[in-house]
């Protein structure tokens, strides 16, 4: 591994919280990391993941060279000519036989901003398909939809993450912190100490519900219900702000007649969270100078998401929250650049800048900064499940280019998703471990990793970082903004595809977003570098910058916020007599989504070396379960094995199995692809499962086994 020394100021490679650290790195290639205690999110602090992530960076298992599939089946070696051949002539025959659309791109969450922007690109200009999607679509889609509809933008975070420390009352609704981004708690720790309350809405007792002053242990699929019940009680008692919605909203008139029928005594039947409790809750947040509703995939990976967060951001509306300080609703996305990410063109609806690919004059400004005609721009493509879901059927995709995602672990329905990667006539990933994905791949790229490479990410809070380059790749790596440019030059489009430096990619993106919802037409390098990142939107080249967002209005028609009302409606699947018990999922500690880094890394793989099902006691005896043993999930889709943690942290009517596993042990073999109606979000937070005792004590881990671990 040829690597400089030299110390480089960085970012961590996986959540969104993108904490500042340092990348030193030592003769022999040796990187060590240190946090950087300037930069003004993580102040100093870092996660377990942080801090073992260079051990990511030399693992044995790397991918230094490209591989390919023969005849008989098996993954070999080959030269980077003769995979990217491969590509281009799989492209080529796909299209010649089937059409543009037949072949597809996914992307990534974690990908940086240049990457996103060029692979929005790639795909509408080199290739000239629809069908464009990535992981995010499984992320935070739902609160982006909502935030579009009623507050016209959607930046995860409108505030700067500190405003939360003076807070006098937080709603969580669905997020676990603690557990997911651990720095960030020293806000919620400040908040306390400044004498603010916070307050959990989760069915798991989780770390952050065990901090916080009020845990409303809610049923799974009912997020919507207990947030009109809330606004019932604030409405009922005085305590909404009258003179803000007539001012600042329209729309109350409709959700007030809808929030009329949730009583607390119903809103109790429905969700389980005791009357008083809700009218504490209610209370606190009422009667506070300032205060927050913040929801996470709790709330929002539902096949009513956006209903749940539009009803969360009601209830911020009618307090008078958005635009005030240390006030306001915000998502907490959880992807390393999960808000860029969804900014730049990854998405099958969207073109950079946040515009819609539908909308004239968005296709007629970024046709120009391609140089490409409107008309030779396609229209929207298909949503990342019903993608993945169109895998090898007639009309679907029958080619496809995975970057920067795992989709063979994460991806709702795996025993479906399976079987239609398997029908693909092609499938390469870039990736640089052999993840689940690329081991049913027919070529697989090596690709660099986030320490070896320069680009910009979007934090949670909107803050445009520079990610700089800390130390060269192995030998025999490409970095994906080169795979692309390359691909592109032998699909025919090189010439569109010529950057001088990724500097320059970003020039382009700025260009692009130029008058857009996400405009980063201000930002340069220069003045990421000067400061501490730029916050968008930044419009041209004396703008500092917006940290806070709404304070004069919403980016709007009228300029006011938009009220939506809410119905409830029951989840996709509810228990019944054959799966008697609700399933939900999500992430612990020391695994990062699909895990194919963290469950290479020796110390996170000690911390949590294998899913645990989590259990209520009563429910564990009523089914004659015991604590550590093996147990077999089922829904209607599939079968998934556990240990089991017999806890009173759980609801007694509910399982959960966090999502960081592939193979038998993978939680995405359980969930169901229902899909919100405006997001398409799949309904990975809910659904029917039964549970069993494994006839023996083993539980088969086939790709844990495959996967070896190495130390930081
Ligand atoms: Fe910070 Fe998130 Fe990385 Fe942990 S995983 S160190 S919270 S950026």
């Amino acid at each position: 591994m040829s690597i400089e020394t030299g110390a480089a100021a960085t970012h961590c490679p996986y959540c969104a919280f993108q904490c500042g650290m340092t990348l030193s790195v030592g003769v022999g290639g040796d990187v060590a990391i240190s946090a950087d205690p300037e930069f003004p999110v993580n102040r100093g602090a870092l996660c377990v993941k942080g801090w073992t992530a260079a051990a990511a960076l030399n693992h044995p298992e790397r991918l230094t060279e490209p591989l390919v599939r023969d005849a008989d089946g098996t993954l070999r070696p080959a030269s980077w000519d003769e995979a990217l051949d491969r590509v281009v002539q799989a492209v080529q025959r796909t299209q010649q036989q089937h059409g543009n659309d037949a072949v597809a791109i996914f992307g990534g969450g974690s990908l940086t901003n240049e990457k996103s922007f060029l692979l929005g690109k790639f795909a509408r200009v080199a290739l000239r398909t629809a069908n464009i999607d990535y992981n995010g679509r499984f992320c935070m889609s739902s609160a982006a939809a909502a935030s579009i509809r009623s507050l016209g933008i959607d930046r995860g975070l409108p505030f700067p993450v500190e405003d939360i420390a003076g807070a006098q009352a937080i709603l969580l609704m669905g997020d676990n912190p603690a557990e997911t981004m651990p720095p960030m708690m020293q806000y919620f720790d400040q908040q306390r100490a400044n004498g603010g309350r916070l307050i959990v809405a989760d069915p798991r007792l989780t770390p952050t519900a065990q901090w916080a002053d009020l845990h409303l242990r809610l049923m799974p699929g009912i997020d919507s219900v207990l947030a009109n019940g809330l606004l019932h009680i604030l409405i009922r008692d005085g305590m909404i702000d009258a003179a803000y919605l007539a001012e600042r909203t329209e729309g109350f008139d409709r959700v007030r007649a809808a929030v009329a029928t949730y009583w607390p005594e119903r809103v109790e039947r429905i969700t389980g969270v005791a009357e008083a409790e809700l009218i504490r809750a209610a209370h606190l947040l009422g009667t506070a100078a300032t205060a927050m509703i913040l929801t996470g995939r709790g709330a929002e990976q539902q096949s009513q998401g956006v209903s749940n967060v539009s009803a969360c951001i009601n209830l911020a509306l009618a307090l008078g929250l958005p635009g005030r300080p240390n006030s306001g609703y915000g998502c907490i996305t959880g992807q390393g650049n999960g808000q860029g990410g969804r900014e730049h063109g990854q998405k099958a609806d969207q073109l950079p800048g946040y515009r819609r690919i539908d909308d004239p004059a968005a296709r007629r400004h970024v046709a120009e900064v391609w140089g490409v005609d409107e008309s030779s721009l396609p229209g929207p493509g298909r949503s990342a499940y019903e993608l993945l879901d169109s895998l090898g059927q007639e009309g679907g995709v029958r080619a496809l280019l995975v970057m920067g995602s795992n989709v063979a672990v994460s991806a709702p329905h795996l025993g479906n998703i399976s079987g239609r990667l398997a029908s693909l006539d092609f499938l390469a990933v870039s990736d640089f471990f052999l993840s689940e994905t690329a081991a049913l791949a027919d070529v697989v790229l090596p690709s660099a990793q986030w320490a070896e490479e320069e680009g910009t990410m979007t934090n949670l809070e909107g803050r445009v970082i520079h990610r700089r380059k800390a130390c060269d790749s192995p030998s025999g790596v490409m970095d994906d903004v080169a795979v692309i440019c390359e691909l592109a030059r032998r699909l025919g489009s090189g010439p569109r595809f010529e950057y001088g430096s990724v500097e320059e990619i970003f020039t382009g993106l700025g260009r692009a977003s130029a008058g857009g919802p996400a405009n980063y037409s201000g930002i340069t390098y220069a003045k990421i570098d000067a400061g501490d990142g730029v916050f968008w939107p930044c419009p041209d080249q004396a703008h500092p910058g917006t940290p806070r967002m709404f304070t004069d209005g919403f980016p709007t028609a009228s300029g006011r916020a938009r009220m939506f009302p809410v119905h409830h409606q029951e989840p996709a699947e509810t228990p019944d007599d054959d799966f008697p018990l609700f399933l939900t999922t999500g992430r612990n500690l020391s695994q990062y989504q699909s895990g194919n880094q963290t469950r290479r890394i020796a110390e996170l793989a000690e911390i949590s070396p294998e899913p645990v099902a989590e259990i209520h006691p009563s429910t564990a005896g009523r089914y004659g379960l015991r604590d550590g043993q093996g147990v077999r999930l089922s829904t209607r889709r599939g079968r998934a094995e556990f240990r089991l943690k017999v806890t009173r942290g759980i609801r007694e009517d509910t399982v959960f199995v966090p999502f960081h596993w592939g193979g038998r042990q993978a939680a995405n073999r359980l969930t169901n692809p229902a899909l919100d109606p405006i997001s398409r979000m799949p309904e990975f937070k809910v659904c029917a499962v039964r549970v069993e005792s494994l006839p023996t004590a083993g539980i088969e881990r086939d790709d844990a086994e495959s996967i070896s671990t190495t130390t930081t």
